[in-house]
């Protein structure tokens, strides 16, 4: 019965196909969602009570030698800047590495990024402390996202996040950063893709020309 609808779910929920259409998405949306790719990475923060590290960096990495560890806390990033000051080391996982597996825990994820730090600091004759909180990131297993955002995959163009873009008959509209082909992947691509609706439905359904014309002049300026 209402007017409009938007749909912002992420794209690994739709893949999923656990929030049910009715009537049933069309196929050529239902294959749009089947043709683009969405990745997981992962991240492990830690929290000591003094910085051991060279903060004037802002991240370091380190290069596994086993290509299947590769991608395992491979960009370390120093967020005592952006922490107020708190001692934290915030570690990414992408790739195969970013899947986590069933025995993996939150402590065995922590144990992982401390052994990989004691290497990194070992050969500059620094002791790592043990960290005094821990928090371990899990979105592909996360009911409300099913991984992190949204790739073109092999064989697919951008073409496929206009087809995601696509509203259905002019009243159920699709945002979020699988929707927007400049600039997938990213929080503002989100947040554009939420104007970009918001436009369109107002532009549809509002009865005023002259809001219509106000709201025309600032997408023109967005
Ligand atoms: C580890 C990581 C690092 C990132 N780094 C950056 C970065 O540096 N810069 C950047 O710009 N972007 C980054 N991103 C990407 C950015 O976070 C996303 O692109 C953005 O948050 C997507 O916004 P969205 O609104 O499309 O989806 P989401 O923020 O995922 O919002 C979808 C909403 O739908 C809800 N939902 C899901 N299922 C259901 C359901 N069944 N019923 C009701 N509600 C449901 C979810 O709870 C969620 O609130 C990163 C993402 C990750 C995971």
């Amino acid at each position: 019965k209402a007017q409009a609808c938007v749909v912002t779910l992420p794209i690994g929920v739709l893949k999923k196909g656990v929030v049910e259409f009715d009537p049933p998405l069309p196929d050529w949306k239902s294959k749009a969602i089947a043709d683009i790719g969405f990745g997981t990475i992962n991240k492990c923060a830690l929290l000591f009570d003094h910085k051991f590290w060279d903060d004037s960096m802002d991240k370091f990495g380190y290069v596994n030698s086993d290509p299947e560890e590769r991608g395992l806390h491979f960009l370390i990033h120093s967020y005592q800047h952006v922490a107020g000051g708190a001692p934290v080391l915030l570690a990414l996982s992408s790739g195969s590495a970013a899947k986590r597996k069933d025995s993996d825990t939150p402590e065995s994820i922590k144990a992982q990024l401390m052994d990989r730090l004691r290497k990194i600091f070992a050969k500059k004759n620094i002791e790592v402390p043990d960290p005094i909180d821990c928090k371990v990131t899990n979105w592909g297993n996360d009911e409300f996202s099913y991984g992190s955002y949204s790739n073109i995959v092999v064989g697919a163009s951008g073409e496929v996040y206009n087809r995601l873009a696509e509203p259905l008959m002019k009243r159920v509209f699709f945002a979020g950063e699988g929707t927007t082909r400049q600039y997938l992947a990213s929080m503002h691509g989100a947040v554009f893709s939420g104007l970009r609706v918001a436009g369109t439905i107002h532009t549809l359904h509002c009865k005023s020309t002259e809001s219509r014309l106000r709201l025309l002049e600032r997408n023109a300026v967005l």
